[in-house]
């Protein structure tokens, strides 16, 4: 078997124009960078307000184990499936961050023949939205220490600033830093710290927003700390948006390349799953849309997180109406959650399998109390056994769910066909889509109910702080924005070890953020790293070019 990098590099890609002509746009409509990417212009994507829609395909899974589930693989496998079936369907993914590529190995362009390329500009530097938010980041605090230096108007505590400074690289030592020695003409010494560029908060905007005007507003609203008399200063007291909405004017128009079957794929922006929403942009998915008759789109991490968060956060904050939920789920990874090591995944292990499928059931129940028709997707691993795949369909059948052996990641969309007529009948069936909570419910209130209905606690514990702090928000009329969860993503409860449907658990609530201008609170159950660190052998250490000029090492 070749590996993704190889397959990618052989791949008979079209001119990024012709692209473009399936979706019915024209040399006017879109800007090129180089001969494969292109972003889609943000006059023409003004020109597309009130067109009908598409439906929307959610792809999202099981808990994620380290046995791998193939979410993105999927999606473009379906997208490329829907294609071949002869629908106009378009895939929507999320950026890479640059710096774990160092670290681990893994692209997150998808995998086998089921990638969209070019996989490399994909996975470094691609059309440089990352670059454009890593600066618009750093800009605001720069303007916030130039502030404070200055005579400090605002009277900014700088023991509270809470707006850090963002690279996108995986770098340890800046977790915590202290800023401004060496004297007066340095500024005004102060604790900060780095976050991967993935974390900022500009990160989640640039995703929710709907156009520059609105990406200015949101900009403005976002909270860098507090006043000494503990009043929020936002980054509009500061001056910024304006000067922040032109660095990011660029990177908001959607990036158009392609499947390996030639299909288009938009690839645009890339939050965090956790202290974020984990979902490509709006901008993305609203001009996919608008040009398709199917757009398949992905959610991070499983569906207890990622979905929970497209449909409550994304679609909420969009008005976005999905019409069914593709469940992905793999024999490995049902076998992990029915307690088998990873070592001894390669032994054929029914019984584990069968206690493992909890973890999918609960999935299932959760996104039909969501009303979207459900799916399940088997992506087919080579050491699957028949009689593992038969226990897996058995139980969705016994669930009332429809289970579709998939083959796009050895065979490409011819090998997801099946799935896709499945996706077709279900989404015309239509779905009665709604979020879990009302804007109205109060925040800690929206917190209990992720955690008992999704999650399945048996008790929520706020700090008494946190209780105080949302008492606050709510007053200060925020309590009307969604809650983003940051939790482990390898269990329903908080503690990563437990896998499979742990019950009688209580969820820990440690820290709330508020997040003004994306539009949601943060509520932290657990440890939530936003700056990685690298291995002791970082994939660095493989990376370089071949006598070609090609890279290699990194995929
Ligand atoms: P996710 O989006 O869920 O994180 P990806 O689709 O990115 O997962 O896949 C993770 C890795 O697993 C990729 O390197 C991909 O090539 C590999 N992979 C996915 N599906 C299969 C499969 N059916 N067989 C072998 N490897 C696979
Ligand atoms: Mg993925």
């Amino acid at each position: 078997m070749k590996s993704d990098i190889q397959i990618a590099r052989e791949a008979q890609k079209l001119p990024i124009a012709q692209v473009a002509g399936r979706l019915g746009l024209t040399e006017a409509d879109f800007l090129p960078y180089g001969h494969d990417k292109a972003k889609i212009a943000h006059e023409t994507i003004a020109a597309l307000a009130g067109r009908p829609q598409g439906r929307l395909i959610l792809v999202t899974a099981i808990n994620p184990t380290p046995a791998g589930e193939g979410k993105t693989t999927t999606t473009v496998g379906l997208g490329d499936a829907l294609n071949r079936i002869g629908k106009r369907a378009t895939v929507c993914i999320r950026e890479a961050s640059l710096g774990p590529n160092f670290g681990m190995k893994g692209g997150a362009a998808g995998g086998g023949h089921a990638q969209v390329v070019p996989m490399e500009d994909m996975n470094l530097h691609f059309t440089g939205d990352f670059h454009a938010v890593t600066s618009a980041h750093n800009l605001l605090a720069a303007m916030i220490d130039n502030h404070i230096h200055w005579g400090n108007a605002l009277r900014i505590d700088p023991r509270r600033v809470t707006w850090r400074r963002v690279m996108d690289m995986n770098d340890r030592v800046l977790r915590q830093v202290v800023v401004a020695l060496g004297g007066p003409a340095n500024g005004v010494p102060r604790e900060c710290g780095f976050d991967i560029t993935v974390a900022s908060e500009v990160m989640a905007i640039l995703c929710l927003a709907s156009d520059l005007a609105d990406l200015q507003a949101r900009l403005g609203r976002i909270v860098i700390g507090q006043t000494f008399d503990r009043r929020p200063v936002t980054a509009r007291d500061l001056g910024a948006e304006g000067a922040m909405t032109v660095l990011l004017r660029d990177a908001l128009q959607p990036n158009l390349v392609q499947t390996l079957e030639n299909n288009p794929a938009f690839v645009h922006g890339g939050p965090f799953a956790n202290i974020a929403h984990g979902c490509n942009s709006v901008m993305a998915t609203r001009t996919a849309l608008a040009l398709s008759d199917y757009v398949v789109t992905e959610a991070g991490f499983g569906a207890d997180l990622g979905a929970e968060k497209f449909l409550n956060i994304k679609c909420r904050l969009a008005g976005l109406q999905p019409d069914a939920a593709v469940l992905v789920a793999t024999v490995r990874a049902l076998k992990m959650n029915g307690g088998v090591a990873r070592a001894d995944l390669g032994a054929e292990n029914v019984a584990a399998l069968r206690a493992g499928c909890a973890n999918l059931g609960r999935h299932i129940e959760n996104l039909r109390r969501f009303g979207l028709p459900v799916v399940v997707a088997i992506n087919h691993f080579s050491g699957d056994t028949e009689a593992e795949i038969a226990a897996l369909t058995d139980y969705c059948r016994a669930h009332g769910v429809q289970a579709v052996l998939c083959r796009h990641w050895a065979e490409g969309g011819r090998g997801a066909e099946d799935l896709a007529r499945a996706v077709v009948e279900l989404a015309e069936g239509g779905a009665d889509f709604a979020p879990l909570y009302p804007d109205e419910m109060p925040l800690a209130e929206k917190i209990e109910t992720i955690c008992k209905r999704i999650y399945r606690a048996a008790e929520v514990e706020f700090l008494p702080h946190i209780v105080e702090r949302l008492e606050e928000w709510q007053r200060a009329g925020h309590g009307h924005l969604p809650v983003c969860m940051a939790k482990t993503q390898y269990s329903f409860s908080a503690d990563p070890a437990a896998l499979g449907a742990p019950e009688g658990f209580a969820i820990p609530v440690r820290e709330v953020r508020l997040s003004a201008g994306a539009g949601f609170v943060v509520a932290i159950c657990g440890d939530i790293m936003t700056m990685p660190g690298l291995p002791r052998e970082p994939s660095a250490l493989r990376v370089g070019l071949d006598g070609d000029g090609h890279v290699q090492g990194l995929f």
